[in-house]
């Protein structure tokens, strides 16, 4: 797993751990590393390719987000900080996602996208200003084109690998090169884009000094993670892109760094712009409908109808089309997809399809609370090792859910699959009332009040409070302003 291209790399020691076996799992794949020795760099056809295919697959995962307002004021801003780029040879273009994920990501082509979850924790338009012209500082030093081209030698060599060794092989030694790579040079990348972002911001009359209260953000951010927690939202690989913001190096060196060479322009407390505030409110917090709602402990899909109960310490991340759900720190994955059921093929039929000739082994039938399904042990062969999976299937409506439970070391089973099988009696149908309440929650922007964190306990199960003053940029004790506007989630 590469560390500058998943919000998660700054997540504690764990998690990244979790990351580097999900990725050998193939279920999150490893970024393209990067390299700055490249001689005569010369974007061709092919990068131009990659990098349109990549940013193709980012907008499948993540369209863009749809609200026409906020995506020409975000443009504008780019514009304007465009004009005072150096010029490539396509346009900069300017995107919001529609993703929880508080990144933002550049592609060899032009196009720089920011995921709605960074944008809702910004104060002011100088501090997207300091994202965007960050991410344009990577496409006009040629990072995306370095890592595409990188990416493209590995593939290669992967390929080679895999016909000597096995695919599972040449994944693995492919990885473990591109991490051993990416740390090099990850470092240089950055500061280069930190050094455009102040660039852009000065020639462009924002504040100088929003880069810094960027990275301040995002040291709240890691020790919100620390201490708090996270949901991982899936951030997929790209090879034509380059640079979720601010990962590696830290965020505590680059702002180091920032103020080094800035001295005390740098050194402006976040300033709360209202008009960047004003035009948040509405937007939306966290997970958008189609990937399911999160009330308290439960999830619910509206469209498919379905909800459980994520057990305590347990945390969600996936996209539209799987859903993982994960005890935090502990082995034990459990992916989730649902399909419309083919009436022709029975649940067993189904299950024994997951197995792909495995035994399968205390089958249970589940008929509860509107759901109908088996759940079975599957024994297979791994590399030598006994391996279990838990294997279910559960028909709701005219929908079918598929579950597969993981472990990544056979010796953890027994505990994950408790875990798993907690999780799974609690599946139930939901009535077409509480799918019409399973709405997102959307950022509302007003004057400060005294009950403005308890009215944002209501969004939150967990943490509601830290997640509400990291949404204010002041977590985990600082002040809001008394004359600001106060961000709050219902
Ligand atoms: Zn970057």
């Amino acid at each position: 797993m590469q560390q500058e291209c998943t919000p998660a790399s700054s997540a504690p020691a764990w998690a990244s751990s979790a990351l580097s076996w999900l990725a050998l799992a193939g279920l999150l794949t490893s970024c393209a590393p990067a390299s700055v020795s490249e001689p005569a760099l010369r974007m061709e056809a092919a990068d131009v390719t990659l990098a349109r295919q990549g940013y193709e697959e980012m907008l499948a995962k993540f369209p863009a987000y749809a609200d026409p307002a906020i995506q020409t004021y975000v443009q504008a801003v780019g514009a304007r900080l465009a004009v005072n780029a150096p010029r490539i040879n396509f346009p900069l273009r300017f995107t919001v996602l529609d993703s929880p994920g508080v990144f933002a990501y550049s592609f060899a082509h032009g196009e720089i996208v920011i995921g709605r979850g960074l944008l809702v924790h910004l104060n002011s338009e100088a501090q997207l200003a300091a994202v965007l012209a960050h991410e344009i500082g990577h496409v006009v030093s040629l990072h995306p084109l370095r890592q595409a081209q990188q990416a493209r030698k590995l593939r290669a060599l992967e390929a080679k690998l895999s016909a000597h060794f096995g695919t599972q092989q040449g994944r693995d030694v492919v990885n473990a090169f591109s991490l051993a790579r990416a740390r090099g040079y990850s470092r240089e990348y950055e500061v280069e884009a930190d050094v455009w972002s102040e660039r852009l911001l000065a020639r462009a009359g924002y504040d100088v000094g929003a880069m810094a209260q960027v990275l301040r953000f995002f040291i709240q951010q890691d020790s919100f993670w620390d201490k708090e927690g996270f949901e991982l939202w899936e951030i997929p690989e790209f090879a034509g892109g380059e640079g979720v913001f601010a990962t590696h190096p830290s965020s505590a060196e680059r702002l180091a760094q920032t103020l080094q060479r800035q001295g005390n322009a740098a050194r402006s407390a976040s300033a709360s712009d209202s008009a960047y505030l004003r035009k948040l409110n509405g937007v939306v917090f966290g997970l958008p409908e189609r990937y399911g709602v999160k009330r308290g402990d439960v999830y619910l899909h509206p469209t498919w109808r379905v909800a459980f109960t994520v057990p305590p310490n347990w945390y969600l991340f996936g996209s539209s089309e799987r859903l993982v759900a994960a005890p935090h720190g502990q082995d034990g994955l459990l992916m989730m997809w649902m399909k419309p059921r083919a009436p022709s093929e029975s649940a067993r039929q189904a299950l024994e399809q997951l197995a792909r000739g495995a035994a399968l082994e205390a089958i249970a039938v589940q008929n509860t609370a509107g759901v109908v399904g088996e759940s079975a042990i599957a024994h297979l062969l791994d590399n030598g090792e006994n391996r279990n999976l838990r294997l279910a299937v559960f028909d709701v409506g005219s929908w079918r859910l598929h579950v597969v439970g993981y472990t990544y070391s056979a010796k953890n089973w027994t505990d994950a699959d408790k875990g798993f099988r907690g999780l799974l009696s609690s599946v139930r149908a939901i009535s077409a009332a509480e799918a019409g309440n399973a709405q997102a929650w959307r950022v509302r922007v007003a004057p400060p009040r005294t009950d403005a964190a308890a009215n944002s306990a209501k969004a939150f199960s967990q943490q509601a409070r830290a997640q509400w003053q990291l949404l204010n940029q002041i977590y985990p004790q600082g002040r809001l302003d008394a004359a600001a506007l106060i961000k709050t989630v219902e």
